[in-house]
């Protein structure tokens, strides 16, 4: 199994960036992130006013599926992610959903152990890890990875966890899959501007889909119950409409249904969820039951 080291990062999903790996399609790999701070906090006392914001959102990669081209669909099945042991939070005033409260930047230590993170000695959480940043290269305009774009970025989707496909649709020649961001634990929303950030090492499978028909504009995720369609956009009202649309058209083009009737099953079983609310372009999904879209023998992207 190959493994792509913490230290091949980029800060950018840019069309010009190139392979620090290239794996087939089918080929298992292991992928070591970085921390969305680059590791630059070691303890409380390191502050986010301190760091080298030219450092911040490192994501792995890009790693070149041979064969992929424009059009294909990547699939990514995230089969682990094993973390590190220190994980970090931040508080930064006039900044996330609690900004204008907070007087100083203040940084928390949260160990991991056990299979729990502890927020306190006496206050612990199961752990829930999951993917912040993962994407393929745009096609023609860099994207920072702390950003957002239909080809993925910083979506914080706690949907990306241990169990989930990701299908992205191929921009450019190699797909030029790169991750990180990972979070021990988040809550929807990521109200005061993260998660529990953390080193992690992720095993992924990849996989390439030829001849499908569908192309979803914007990263669809496949869990063991659910489909869910992830949109962004500068406002929450914004997002939640793409995310909507997004899940319409998948059922559409699986179904015969009319819009009208899409529509109210979405309304019927549907779940809107918020992803993020503390970046510039906010990020929501929709959830929905997989017995919408499975039928026997057919693959939903074929
Ligand atoms: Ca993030
Ligand atoms: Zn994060």
């Amino acid at each position: 199994m190959k493994t792509i080291e913490r230290a091949d990062v980029i800060y950018k999903f840019d069309p010009g960036n190139q392979p620090v790996a290239s794996v087939e399609a089918g080929e298992t790999i292991l992928i070591e992130t970085d921390d969305c701070f680059g590791s630059q906090l070691k303890s409380e006392e390191d502050l986010i006013t301190e760091v080298d914001f030219s450092k911040v959102n490192p994501a792995t990669g890009p790693v070149e599926i041979k064969g992929a081209m424009p059009g294909d669909l990547l699939a990514v099945d995230i089969l682990d992610i094993d973390l590190g042991t220190k994980g970090f939070m931040v508080a930064i005033p006039d900044e996330g959903g609690f900004g204008h409260l907070i007087e100083e930047p203040a940084t928390k230590l949260i160990p991991v152990s056990e299979g729990k993170f502890w927020f306190t000695p006496d206050l612990s959480f199961p752990i829930n890890p999951m993917i912040g940043v993962i994407g393929v290269s745009p096609s023609e305009r860099a994207v920072p990875c702390g950003e957002i774009g239909n080809h993925g970025g910083n979506m914080d989707a706690k949907v990306i966890c241990p169990g989930a496909r990701v299908y992205f649709l191929v921009q450019k020649d190699g797909a030029m899959l790169a991750m990180g961001d990972v979070h021990a634990g988040m809550g929807d929303g990521e109200s005061v501007i993260c998660g529990v950030e953390i080193t992690a090492r992720v095993k992924v499978r990849v996989e390439l889909i030829k001849s499908h028909q569908f192309r979803p504009p914007r990263p669809v995720v496949e869990l063991s119950d659910r489909f869910i369609t992830i949109g962004h956009g500068p406002s929450l009202d914004e997002a939640a409409s793409t995310a909507l649309d997004d899940i319409l058209k998948l059922i559409r083009y699986k179904t015969n249904m009319p819009v009208s009737e899409i529509a109210m099953l979405i309304s019927a079983v549907g779940n809107l969820k918020v992803c993020q609310i503390v970046d510039p372009q906010k990020t929501a999904r929709v959830e929905i039951p997989k017995s919408i879209l499975e039928f026997p023998d057919q693959p939903v992207f074929s």
